[in-house]
């Protein structure tokens, strides 16, 4: 069986390290808000190019923290509008309404399933103060473009970094274009804990102070409470595993790179489209998404042949019973890549046979 990604056999290539750096953190009787996090905070700001980097507890956290912090800091108010991509994960769309913030759903370039600046610019209103483009699948959406909209809008961004850890275009990180960045290390991610953890990165000092009092009760000095914050902090523990991974981040993304050049060259199927890809650093390769017109028996088949596929994601954030008010939006496009995609077993374990029998056995299906 060749699974769609084996975190067991990931995390086994640093279990020694890993072992090590939790007996660490056992013995030192510090659990919380210490050095593991502090030493994290600092590289991962580091890789990304950013001034400032606060750890929370899940990449959810880091969306809403942001858009909290901007409220709290008299940037947005209730009933602002934050332009988002109609085909993301709903944890985009979770963060904006439990704001009361108003996400507006735009559709996605068809060819890279990201944000299409063009799209974007005519569903700006008098209230849109957000964009929040996802670099979804690990491809980074169009930031030049987008951040050059935003300034002749006078918008915030907020990029969903969440399946991007390491993208890059013209050498600048995803989490480094807009006025934040949200990471998740969700052990699936490419950079991926043992448990829960996420991020914020920015450039913007007042922001990170206001994010890190949020996360910790709303409290900068301990039992003043200058917000109603929340509790959402990244352990100690997780922290230790994410600075045992970090240093293996990029030869991990050169391996996915290796795995996706691999199928987009040698998938030749006409009954499967590929992914576009423009440029080799604008994609760290989280997924290798395909469309498929009979998705559910390409699935099937794949699944006979021994090969695990997941769908990301079945059901668009607007046909959820969650948002029943949406339910009625028409949108054709992300309809369609609902329908359609399946992504392909990718993870920084596989051998070349498994690569390969993942290109004979797509090569092979038929309806
Ligand atoms: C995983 C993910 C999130 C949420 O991260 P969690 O750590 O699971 O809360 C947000 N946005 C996108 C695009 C994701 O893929």
């Amino acid at each position: 069986m060749i699974s769609f990604l084996n975190l067991k056999e990931i995390n086994a290539q640093y279990a020694e390290e890993l072992k090590q750096a939790c007996s660490r953190v056992i013995d030192s009787g510090w659990y919380l808000m210490g050095k593991e996090l502090e030493s994290f905070e600092s590289q991962f700001a580091s890789y990304c190019g950013t001034k400032c980097c606060i750890g929370v507890a899940n990449g959810l956290d880091a969306l809403t923290l942001t858009l909290r912090a901007w409220k709290e800091l008299g940037k947005l108010e209730d009933g602002d509008e934050v332009i988002v991509q109609a085909n993301t994960y709903i944890a985009s769309i979770l963060a904006i309404t439990v704001n009361n913030l108003k996400p507006v759903l735009v559709e996605p370039d068809e060819y890279t399933f990201n944000l299409s600046p063009h799209l974007v610019e005519k569903a700006i209103t008098a209230k849109t103060k957000v964009l929040l483009p996802v670099h979804l699948y690990g491809q980074m959406s169009p930031m030049p473009e987008i951040m050059e909209i935003a300034h002749k809008h006078n918008l915030l961004v907020l990029e969903d970094c969440a399946q991007a850890h390491g993208a890059k275009i013209n050498g600048k990180n995803a989490g480094n274009w807009g006025d934040a960045g949200a990471f998740s290390f969700y052990p699936g991610k490419n950079l991926g804990a043992l448990g829960d953890a996420g991020a914020v990165t920015t450039n913007s000092a007042e922001l990170a102070k206001a994010i890190r009092s949020l996360g910790n009760y709303g409290s900068e000095k301990k039992y003043e409470n200058i917000y109603r914050g929340v509790n959402s902090r990244l352990d100690e523990i997780q922290a230790a595993m994410l600075n045992v991974k970090l240093p293996y981040l990029d030869a991990e993304i050169r391996q996915r790179r290796h795995i996706s050049e691999r199928y987009l060259n040698e998938i030749t199927n006409p009954l499967v489209k590929l992914p576009a890809s423009k440029n080799e650093d604008t994609h760290v390769w989280h997924l290798f998404v395909v469309m498929c017109a009979n998705r559910e028996s390409l699935q099937s088949y794949l699944q006979k042949q021994g090969i695990q596929t997941l769908i990301h994601y079945p059901v668009p954030p607007h046909k959820q019973q969650a948002y029943k008010g949406l339910n009625s939006l028409s949108l054709p496009k992300t309809e369609k890549i609902h329908q359609e995609v399946l992504s392909l077993p990718l993870g920084p374990t596989m051998v070349e046979s498994d690569i390969t029998a993942v290109v004979n056995a797509v090569n092979l299906f038929n309806i």
